[in-house]
């Protein structure tokens, strides 16, 4: 039986394990970090079949000016990380044309409906259901101006078949009667969950990844070395050695195989949150994106997280809590908040590739090496079903989608 070492255990890194263990394989997962305790603890919980937009779509050209020179609460960021990472900027923007969204939604329709059908097994086998909500996303639109400019992604989301219902102002008034602010328009995924809590989530499914037999060694990971076709690596002063190595180490995979030659396109869409109490219970199931207000929020009945949107910037730069800070003054007027639950803003990095598709498939320089991260704003929806993919790739069986949208091998690396 071949053993599979997995460095990472953020939510792709667990779905891996899993998907790796049912199809035979002997699996250790490796992290310094409690598994789904990164980007995968601190995210908006939705599991999504329909998130089909890359950001580098042709919009984004148009309001780049406006993006550039105006603060707004849905985007920030660092005029030194552009400087430095001009390059990635560059490439990001050079992907923003009609074709390539279209391409992307393609792609990401056909790995978020597999993903979908994964975790609603996972989450079955792993007695999760408590944990989910459904329908689990909600896109509210103030105004008709921004309402119009959406018409882009619904005519991407009718030409991949997703599922959604549109829904007037009396509409969302009526299945949504906490909201103190009145929307113009809603769309409203059917298909797509909402996980309450993404970190006990993470944990039910990594206790599934033991009690089926998973390993787990709590160090990072420094030293990967490659000999005659197989991995090993130093742990506790004893060398383990492994015939496969996948790295799913999301926001720090870019730092992790620069060690190996690889140079990877990877930048950081960094997102802040917030707990707070709320006055009065709410019933509300879906994460709700407030387009105008630039920011998503969810209830848990007497509890609410708000989400941030995009930060660009080194992950490891200091915080800067403008955005959330702007968020929250917003939502004080959709729902009776109360007391501030997080001391601090909580902040995590969604690592996001130039072409905004995650990295699945096998590294092009080395043997036996696997890549799957790069999920940037939809990792939890997409964690199950890039596992699939990922293990049929190592066990060389045929694909259930088409996997070269995602291949390593479509950049220079
Ligand atoms: C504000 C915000 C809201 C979001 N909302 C959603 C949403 O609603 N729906 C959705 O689908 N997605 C959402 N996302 C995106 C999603 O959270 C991420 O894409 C996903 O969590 C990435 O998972 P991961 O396992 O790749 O990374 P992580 O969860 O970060 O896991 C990577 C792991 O690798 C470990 N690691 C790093 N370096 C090493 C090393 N050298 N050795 C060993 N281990 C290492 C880390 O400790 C970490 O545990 C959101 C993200 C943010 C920031």
């Amino acid at each position: 039986m071949k053993n599979i070492l997995i460095i990472g255990s953020g939510i792709v890194g667990i779905c891996t394990g899993i998907e790796l263990i049912r199809r035979g394989y002997s699996v250790t997962l490796m992290d310094p970090n409690q598994p789904g305790s990164q980007t995968s603890y601190g995210n908006a919980g939705v599991i999504s079949d329909s998130s089909l937009m890359v950001i580098n779509n042709p919009q984004l050209r148009k309001s780049l000016f406006q993006l550039i020179f105006t603060k707004q609460t849905s985007f920030r960021y660092s005029k030194f990380f552009i400087f430095l990472r001009l390059s990635w900027i560059l490439r990001f923007l050079i992907f923003s044309h009609k074709n390539h969204m279209e391409f992307a939604a393609k792609a990401l329709r056909e790995l978020q409906v597999l993903s979908l059908k994964a975790h609603q097994e996972l989450i079955k086998k792993t007695n999760s259901k408590n944990n989910i909500s459904k329908p689990g996303w909600l896109k509210l639109f103030k105004t008709i101006n921004s309402y119009k400019k959406y018409y882009l992604e619904l005519d991407v989301l009718n030409k991949n078949k997703a599922e959604y219902t549109i829904l007037d102002t009396e509409q969302i008034k009526k299945q949504f009667p906490d909201l103190e602010e009145s929307f113009f328009k809603g769309v409203l995924f059917k298909n797509s969950l909402r996980v309450k809590s993404p970190l006990a989530l993470s944990k039910k499914y990594f206790n599934y990844f033991t009690n089926s037999g998973g390993g787990y060694l709590k160090e990072e990971c420094k030293d990967l070395n490659y000999k005659k076709g197989r991995w090993s690596i130093n742990f506790n002063k004893q060398n383990l050695n492994f015939d496969e190595v996948v790295v799913a180490a999301g926001p720090w995979s870019k730092k992790l195989l620069f060690s190996l030659g690889y140079d990877i396109p990877l930048a950081w869409e960094r997102g802040y949150h917030h707990h707070f109490s709320i006055k009065k219970k709410t019933n509300i199931n879906p994460a709700i994106h407030d387009i105008e207000g630039g920011f998503v929020f969810s209830s848990n009945g007497s509890e609410i997280r708000v989400t941030s949107g995009v930060e660009l910037n080194f992950m490891d730069a200091s915080k800067n809590e403008i955005q959330i800070n702007e968020s929250i003054q917003k939502l004080h007027k959709i729902l009776p908040l109360d007391k501030k639950l997080t001391e601090k803003a909580w902040l995590g990095s969604r690592p996001t590739i130039a072409d905004s598709l995650p990295m699945i498939g096998k590294a092009p320089k080395h043997k036996n090496l696997w890549f799957n991260f790069g999920h940037n704003h939809i990792g939890l929806s997409t964690s199950a079903g890039s596992a699939v993919i990922l293990s049929e790739m190592i066990q060389n069986k045929k694909s259930s989608i088409n996997t070269d949208p995602f291949s390593p091998k479509r950049f220079n690396l």
